[in-house]
């Protein structure tokens, strides 16, 4: 397939590169990364003109709805603009109405999985757009990650994204809080792993992603809490959570007291730059009130 891969960062950067190892025809833009391997042109219209496929890779919506505004016009009639970014809902809607005024398919199709999933191709993608769209990308999604969920309408892939981590939020601070709780109750850490991760408060943070160094499968909390996916990214997509959850009227307390917690430790403390399960060294610092 002919594709044009725009936002070649951290994430788009491999994502390209993997398609291209496929086999496909891929013209990358990006307004700063030049990823060795990539042809690249000179702007995001010129890289849209005659691709099948034209995959963005951005920061936000807003950079999101400006680069949907230089594309669409430039793309054929029939081609798919396939939005990988992480953004507000009400941005993925706005954006594949446009493209479908234009005559053209759009799929929203959020990804978990990180920089580690991006390079090794095992990316989840949350989808959505009508069968059609998914139809066409679908072979691009098995190349770029190892699972594709289409989940309805345009917008759905990014409503699974925020609530996915918006329940990952929650669950890593209470993880974190009750380790911090264990320590001050005297009780190993690995005790504590031992007993919560074979009993009722299981869960992805405790079993698969310990926040407590040296216990549990390898983790960044055993490197030194280096991301993995760092807490101003989880902090952005809690963000999206109460922005859709206030745009619909959703009573979400948790939501909003994660995305609290993750803005002091972000803004205010030491968290910018750490893995978001740095969360637990902050909490064993803490005391009750402060
Ligand atoms: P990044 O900042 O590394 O990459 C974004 C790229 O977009 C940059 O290279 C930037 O130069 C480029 N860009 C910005 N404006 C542009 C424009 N107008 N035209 C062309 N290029 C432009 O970010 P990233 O880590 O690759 O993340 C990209 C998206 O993926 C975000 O929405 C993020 O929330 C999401 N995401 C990231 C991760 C992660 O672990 N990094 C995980 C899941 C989802």
């Amino acid at each position: 397939m002919k594709i044009a891969f725009i936002g070649l960062g951290n994430m788009g950067g491999p994502m390209a590169l993997n398609l291209v190892k496929a086999g496909h025809e891929v013209v990358g833009f990006d307004l700063a990364a030049r990823p060795e391997g990539l042809t690249i042109a000179a702007t995001g219209a010129e890289a849209a003109k005659g691709a099948d496929v034209v995959i963005t890779m951005l920061p936000n919506g807003a950079i999101l709805r400006a680069v949907a505004a230089e594309v669409i016009p430039a793309m054929e009639k029939g081609a798919v603009l396939c939005d990988c970014s992480t953004v507000d809902v009400e941005s993925a809607r706005s954006v594949a109405a446009e493209a479908a005024d234009a005559g053209l398919l759009a799929l929203d199709a959020p990804v978990s999985g990180g920089i580690g999933g991006a390079s090794a191709g095992t990316l989840t993608f949350m989808v959505g757009g009508t069968d059609e769209a998914f139809a066409k990308v679908k072979p691009l999604f098995d190349v770029m990650g190892q699972k594709a969920v289409h989940c309805g309408a345009s917008g759905n892939g990014q409503a699974a994204k925020i609530c996915n981590n918006m329940i990952l939020g929650v669950t890593m601070i209470a993880t974190c809080e009750a380790f911090a709780l264990a320590d001050k109750l005297g009780l190993d850490r690995q005790a504590m792993f031992d007993v919560v991760s074979t009993s009722s408060g299981y869960s992805w943070t405790m079993n698969a992603y310990c926040p407590a160094p040296g216990v549990g499968p390898k983790s960044p909390a055993d490197n030194g809490y280096l991301p993995g996916f760092a807490s101003e990214l989880m902090l952005k997509d809690l963000g999206l959570s109460q922005m859709a959850a206030e745009a619909v009227d959703a009573d979400t307390p948790m939501g909003e007291r994660a995305l609290e917690l993750y803005r002091r430790f972000v803004e205010d403390e030491d968290g910018r730059g750490k893995d978001f399960s740095a969360m637990l060294p902050r909490f064993e610092k803490l005391s009750r009130n402060a």
